[in-house]
Parts: C-alpha cells; sequence; structure tokens
C-alpha cells in the first residue's frame, strides 16, 4: 500500500537519502533505528514533503506521485494520508487540548465544528486526557502534551502515522505513558514508521526493523532476525553501541 522508490534528498549538494527503496503494508508497525544524521528524520518529513524530495516516487495507495513533478493537489492529498508525530509535540499553544485535536479536524478533513468536537472528545479518551481536555500545553506534562500531539494526528485519521523519536524529548518517568498509546495503536494495527533510539519497545511493537545508516538503509528485517542475528557490520556494530548505552 506504500512504496517509495529510489528517493533522493540534498541539503546544500550533500546527499542525505541516496536512493531510498522501502515498502510497506496495510497494518505494518515500522521502525527505523540508526547512528544520529543519517537521514532518518528527513525520510519521513519527505513523506509527507515537510521537505521537497529531489528524485524518487512515493506512492501511497491510489496516490502516486513523481516528486520531480508533483502537484498542489497531490501534495494536499498525501498530506491527509500522512500524518506526523514530531520529537519536540508541536502544539498550538494558545489552543487548548481539545483545540488542538479538532484545528486538524476542521483544516485538513473538513468535518464541521460539532462534529470535530465529538470526535476530539473520543480521541481525548483515548489517549487517557479526557480531563485535561481544556488545558493549554503549559500546564501539561510533556507526556501529556506528546499524547495530544497523538491524538492530532489519529483524529485525521491517516494511512499512516510517522513518528520522529517521539520520547526522546521526555524525562524517563513520562517514556511510558507516550509508549503504551503507541502500543496500542499498533495493537489496533495502525500502520505506522516510527524512528526511536527506544530499542526494547521497538523490539516489542515492530513487525519489522529498518537500520539506515549515511542516508541509505543498510539492513531490515523481523526485531529478532535484526538484534540477535545482524548480517552487516554496520548494523552489528551500531547494536553493540546502543546496548551499552
Ligand atoms: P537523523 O534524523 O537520522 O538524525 P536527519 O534526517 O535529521 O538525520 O539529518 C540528516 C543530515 O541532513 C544531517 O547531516 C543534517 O545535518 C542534514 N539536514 C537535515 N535537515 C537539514 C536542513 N533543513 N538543512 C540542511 N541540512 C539538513
Ligand atoms: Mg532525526
Amino acid at each position: 500500500m506504500i512504496k517509495i522508490q529510489n528517493l533522493h534528498k540534498n541539503f546544500n549538494n550533500v546527499e542525505v537519502l541516496k536512493g531510498i527503496n522501502l515498502d510497506i503494508k496495510k497494518g505494518e508497525v515500522v521502525a527505523i533505528i540508526g547512528p544520529s544524521g543519517t537521514g532518518k528524520s528527513t525520510l519521513l518529513r519527505c513523506m509527507n514533503f515537510l521537505e521537497r524530495p529531489d528524485k524518487g516516487i512515493i506512492e501511497i495507495d491510489d496516490l502516486k506521485i513523481d516528486v520531480e513533478k508533483v502537484t498542489k493537489n497531490q501534495i494536499h492529498q498525501l498530506r491527509t494520508y500522512t500524518s506526523m508525530v514530531f520529537q519536540s509535540y508541536n502544539l498550538f499553544k494558545n489552543k487548548t487540548a481539545i483545540q488542538n485535536i479538532i484545528e486538524p479536524l476542521i483544516t485538513v478533513k473538513g468535518i464541521n465544528k460539532n462534529e470535530a468536537k465529538e470526535i476530539a472528545i473520543d480521541i481525548l479518551k483515548e489517549v487517557g486526557l479526557s480531563d485535561k481536555k481544556d488545558f493549554y500545553p503549559s500546564k501539561l506534562s510533556g507526556g501529556q502534551q506528546q499524547r495530544v500531539a497523538i491524538g492530532r494526528t489519529m483524529a485525521v485519521n491517516p494511512k499512516i502515522m510517522l513518528f520522529d523519536e517521539p520520547t526522546s524529548a521526555l524525562d524517563p518517568e513520562l517514556v511510558g505513558e507516550v509508549l503504551n498509546v503507541i502500543k496500542k495503536l499498533a495493537y489496533q494495527k495502525t500502520t505506522m514508521i516510527i524512528v526511536t533510539h527506544e530499542m526494547k519497545f521497538a523490539k516489542d511493537v515492530a513487525d519489522r526493523i529498518i537500520f539506515m545508516d549515511g542516508g541509505n538503509i543498510i539492513e531490515q528485517g523481523p526485531p529478532d532476525k535484526i538484534y540477535n542475528y545482524a548480517e552487516n557490520p554496520r548494523t552489528i556494530k551500531f547494536l553493540k553501541q546502543v546496548q551499552l548505552e
């Protein structure tokens, strides 16, 4: 259902994505691991045109984009198909928890305000924040803010959810509550790509682990295979390093 072919991205003549090929099935949970600076965020950002890729094809269901010939309509459609959760939450600071969830329902989905409100109430329940619905982000913990941010992406019901290190800005004691919400989505067979440094979490939720290094996918497979029987020396070296941390 999702197919990325030969995706390239340069920043200032430095090639950051060197021809990524990636197929993801509906309901599949894919975790991307790898050293920093290897293009993991750039790959996710290219998947909804927060960064414009230079070359390649992005296909999601009926939408097929040749990135060199992309149209405005295609970018809009792509952004209804993919939705991203950032490390830094990216909530509207002047909107309450519920308003943050209502907003994309109205602007992206074109749903009317009353209906959007009902959907938002259900979603706040799912992320365990019913009692915080009228709180502004500044009155919420990092973990709660990130759960609102996840609620925002759930609201638009994307075909794929993209998580970019969703817990790396959190204090350690708040990581679990966020991972649990993501786990719940995984059990519900939400199609997801999760960039993460949480190795145990990745093993628990992912159907497939992808190791990226230097703008390429180096190795991929089921968690057990990658963690215990990696074949590429770069994968093995990276795993040794993170397991020592
Ligand atoms: P990762 O998420 O794996 O840590 P990134 O995708 O953030 O890596 O970055 C890959 C490389 O691209 C890095 O060298 C980074 O400095 C560079 N880069 C990322 N975003 C930009 C940008 N907007 N402008 C210039 N260089 C960038
Ligand atoms: Mg990153």
